[in-house]
């Protein structure tokens, strides 16, 4: 399995930041943040599957016009999974006619553009070799991360969330856990913005890793623009024991 990252910071500016996605194979996609618009719309209309992790907007900026975009080319609905929760927002908050056509019905009911899956936290979805499972998470909307298993290793990506055991627990039961990809928004000295927004900032991330029972890549994500150089250095101080290397755009992973 392949998966490269399409946006990984916590904002947009310059060249090089985007927001999260990640590209699984040619296929899937987890989370649709800015990063997305970099594909062509080749690769954009062979894309089957979108896992979302919640609906803020830097994780499902694309999702709408990348919808617009290939629907004309694609001759099946694009799938998009997500919990009862998230499903009912992107309904009521976004293909909701007002910000954008309702395409669970558009051309016609039999024969969309989009269908929802439902999906709940620990429960695997199995698409060919690859397993994709959503694990629980503490954000300010409803939120999971993801572990995806390509049936040799296992990555998770936590994305946005504040202290959480069940996360951890849920990680620690996890038997071929490769890569751990998680989040580090803020740095301490915002510590408090981190506590109310339901992020996580270096210190927080220590103690937090002080659960983690697994020998594991660490990649630090969604590092907020402006304080990147500030927060990187932070977390060297803070964990640098668990040596975390900052998720770099277009990286790839194989596993
Ligand atoms: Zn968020
Ligand atoms: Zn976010």
């Amino acid at each position: 399995m392949k998966l490269r990252i399409l946006g990984c910071s916590g904002g947009i500016g310059g060249m090089h930041l985007r927001t999260t996605s990640m590209l699984i194979d040619h296929d899937i996609l987890i989370d649709a943040g800015t990063g997305v618009g970099d594909l062509s719309i080749a690769e954009l209309a062979v894309i089957d599957h979108v896992f979302i992790s919640h609906t803020h907007l830097d994780h499902i900026a694309s999702l709408p016009l990348m919808l617009d975009t290939v629907a004309d080319r694609r001759n099946k609905p694009l799938v998009v999974y997500g919990t009862e929760a998230v499903i009912t927002i992107l309904k009521n908050h976004i293909f909701n006619w007002s910000i954008w056509p309702d395409f669970s019905e558009v051309p016609s009911i039999d024969k969309p553009f989009l269908r929802y899956q439902a999906i709940a936290v620990q429960q695997p979805v199995s698409l060919g070799t690859r397993t994709i499972t959503a694990l629980p998470v503490e954000h300010t909307v409803p939120a999971v991360g993801y572990c995806i298993d390509s049936g040799t290793a296992s990555l998770v990506f936590s994305g946005d969330t504040g202290c959480c055991n069940a996360f951890w627990r849920a990680v620690n039961r996890i038997p071929n856990l490769q890569h751990l990809i998680i989040e580090c928004a803020f740095s301490n000295l915002e510590e408090r913005l981190a506590v109310v927004s339901k992020h996580l900032c270096p210190r927080m991330l220590a103690s937090e890793l002080q659960k983690l029972e697994q020998d594991c890549e660490i990649h630090i994500t969604h590092l907020k623009p402006g304080q990147i150089e500030l927060t990187m250095e932070e977390i060297a101080s803070c964990l640098g024991e668990f040596k975390p290397k900052m998720l770099q755009n277009n990286q790839v992973f194989e596993f």
